[in-house]
């Protein structure tokens, strides 16, 4: 494997890969000095063309903990401000030897024309592509869902798992990635959304969905053992997609009487950033059920795997 695009190019074995050496740095992260030699003297450049809080932080963690050189790189207040194109910026990172290349930009397949172009040697990891994927979320959700559901997690799939995945899907790039990783892991999904927010081609996708989240919460589609809600992504939306923020939250919003209705042991997810109040309230999101942080800490192990994996070269498969 040469990049991480999309969760799509991962095959069971790698993904499961990914997820097992997560484990092994997560481990490395208790100890009192978490930092490893493995990517001394390696370059990471995060290109970051979209606002982001946890998945940067996250990556420059992860890169620095594995010991590499990280430059970060914010739009704002770059020559992208002056009109620069990806392609020129690509080329100024190529010349300065970047080993990994981590993007974040609100086209969808930027990361893919980066990866392909042959503007730039490095690998390429995809920190989320407009409204496309966000691989390394799936992948950071993945890992808690197995870590809280699965006994014996190392080398686990997800196998006989059912979760529900509430809210904006249409918008959503930590839907389409999940979906997909979900599916490959050998998990059940069910997509809950308006009929204004379901995407066009979703027949395709291998999941079920329905508009009725009461009904869902309630078993309806068999006993959930997660719940993951999607931020209402404001700053994508056009149109008006539904009626208003109190009629959306009334009906695909997670509250603590809908919780409270989900089985003994069923999991609250959010990718962040929350909008506490719209699709999630404050009681659900700090309620014990609720893996938000965890995903957050859990996300640095996973991308170090990443990291770890792609630049040594040593994840299974050629260039997926
Ligand atoms: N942080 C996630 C993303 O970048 C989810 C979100 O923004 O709602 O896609």
């Amino acid at each position: 494997m040469r990049h991480l695009l999309s969760t799509a190019d991962l095959s069971q074995a790698e993904a499961i890969q990914i997820l097992d050496v997560a484990d092994q740095m997560a481990a490395t992260q208790k100890r009192e000095i978490k930092k490893l030699p493995t990517l001394r003297g390696r370059t990471v450049v995060n290109l970051f063309y979209e606002d982001s809080t946890r998945t940067r932080i996250s990556f420059e963690a992860a890169a620095k903990r594995l010991s590499a050189d990280v430059i970060n790189f914010s739009a704002k207040g770059s020559s992208v401000s002056k009109g620069e194109s990806l392609k020129d910026t690509a080329l100024t990172l190529k010349a300065m030897g970047a080993d990994a290349v981590v993007v974040r930009h609100s086209v969808s397949g930027a990361p893919h024309r980066l990866a392909h172009a042959g503007w730039i040697d490095g690998t390429i990891v995809n920190a989320g592509d407009g409204t496309h994927e966000h691989p390394t979320q799936a992948l950071l959700d993945a890992y808690t869902l197995r870590q809280r559901l699965v006994p014996d997690a190392i080398g686990a799939d997800l196998k006989g798992k059912r979760v529900a995945i509430v809210g904006d899907v249409l918008h959503s790039r930590v839907a389409r990635s999940n979906v997909t990783l979900l599916n490959t892991l050998g998990a059940e999904v069910v997509l809950v959304t308006p009929p204004t927010l379901l995407p066009v081609g979703i027949d395709h996708w291998p999941c079920t969905t329905s508009y009725d989240l009461d009904d869902v919460v309630n078993g309806g589609h068999g006993d959930l053992d997660a719940v993951m809600m999607l931020r209402v992504q404001r700053e994508r939306m056009h149109d008006a997609f539904f009626p208003s923020a109190r009629e959306y939250s009334r009906r695909y919003g997670l509250d603590a009487r809908r919780m409270n209705r989900l089985p003994e042991g069923a999991l609250v997810m959010h990718p962040g950033p929350m909008n506490r109040g719209l699709e999630i309230t404050a009681e659900a999101a700090d309620s014990p059920r609720s893996t938000i942080v965890e995903q957050v800490a859990n996300g640095v192990a996973v991308r170090m795997a990443v990291l770890y994996l792609l630049l040594s070269g040593q994840a299974e498969g050629k260039d997926a």
